[in-house]
């Protein structure tokens, strides 16, 4: 069969080139004789897939000396947690931005640990937006700051990013690392799962500030302590060895499309041919407020919402698939990632206009 179009929001596709090497060296790697799922997390030959892994996230999101990457298990949602554990021991207060599903389950998280402040939501609205914000109400003694820099379920973007001054700013980048370049420097945390935009589910890519190292809560669990995953090289049990060689071979990807300032221009062509074609249209309409819309998942509905079921299903039958918006929200979801050619957006637009002319 041939390989489709996949629209899913995560796990998510892969650039193909990714994929053909793994295959190709899926039951001996290199000059080793096995697979790099049978090796020695300790062994010579995986901590250089290791260490290549690791020095590409550094090259391509430039991170500064002053800031330590760490290859985790557990998702983005322990993350979550681990936040909270690893920050909340200063005033023990954290302020967070409620801009999503995700955002808020964090949030949530979080108010076991300490106390958090909302300080904007936009969850009345049925998180169709970015909400506004007044830097009036940011706590200066917080712990941290908190923000979802792209909203998965919902496809909105920050356009731009809060100053929160000295308070350090955490940000989920799961569903839009990568996809664009941001200035690492601004922040004290950043933290991805691998599934969207990086590589294969089972890896969890959290980048901290050194001097926010070793402020954890004596309860937190030693596998979720930064300090001790960084004094580790993040190796305090077994890591997902094969999750982080397929993102070494997708990172390898990335950097010969020029990384994420290469990338960029080509994710904003790809957003743009969609809300275009969607703004023009009689049928299909965007969700998200246009000031908010993000690059990465484009969420849009019919008429209604059997003709978006219709849409998915018929879309699938063409090789376009995995459109279905997420349960809490229903409609379309188009997830554009980079591994997502301009060739798959191009065919998507193209059915919407055959499907528009026959309904
Ligand atoms: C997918 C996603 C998550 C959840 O990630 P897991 O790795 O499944 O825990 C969290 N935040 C955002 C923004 C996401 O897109």
């Amino acid at each position: 069969m041939e390989r489709v179009y996949n629209f899913a929001a995560g796990p998510a596709a892969m650039p193909l080139e990714a994929l053909e090497t793994a295959a190709r060296e899926m039951t001996c790697y290199g000059a080793t004789g096995m697979s790099v799922m049978e090796m020695s997390h300790r062994s010579k030959m995986y901590l250089a897939i290791y260490e290549e892994t690791v020095s590409l996230v550094k090259e391509l999101m430039h991170v500064p000396d002053s800031h330590t990457i760490l290859l985790l298990q557990g998702g983005a949602t322990q993350q979550f947690a681990a936040v909270p554990m690893n920050l909340m021991t200063g005033s023990g207060r954290a302020d967070y931005i409620d801009s999503g599903n995700f955002a808020h389950g964090a949030l949530v998280e979080a108010q076991k640990y300490g106390k958090v402040s909302a300080v904007a939501s936009s969850r009345e609205d049925n998180y169709r937006a970015i909400p506004a914000w007044d830097a009036a109400k940011f706590d200066p003694e917080a712990d941290y700051f908190y923000i979802t820099t792209n909203n998965t379920i919902f496809g909105t973007r920050y356009a731009a990013l809060p100053d929160t001054g000295r308070v350090p700013l955490v940000a989920d980048m799961s569903s839009n690392i990568l996809s664009e370049p941001y200035d690492v420097s601004r922040f004290g945390v950043i933290f991805a799962g691998a599934q969207k935009n990086i590589g294969p589910a089972g890896l969890t890519l959290v980048i901290v500030r050194n001097d926010l190292l070793g402020r954890c809560m004596p309860i937190t669990p030693k596998i979720m302590d930064w300090q001790k995953q960084a004094e580790n090289g993040s190796m305090i049990n077994t890591p997902p060895t094969y999750a982080i060689y397929m993102a070494g071979l997708c990172l390898r990807w990335l950097k010969k499309q020029g990384g994420a300032e290469g990338i960029e221009p080509v994710n904003i062509e790809k957003a743009k041919l969609l809300y275009d074609f969607i703004d023009n249209s009689r049928l299909f309409r965007g969700t998200a407020d246009p000031a908010s819309r993000s690059r990465m998942n484009v969420t849009f509905v019919t008429d209604s919402p059997d003709t978006d079921a219709e849409f998915v299903k018929q879309a699938a039958a063409k090789g376009l698939v995995n459109l279905k918006g997420h349960r809490l929200v229903g409609g379309i979801r188009a997830s554009i990632y980079n591994a997502m050619p301009i060739e798959g957006v191009k065919a998507l637009v193209e059915f919407m206009k055959e499907f528009e002319r026959h309904v």
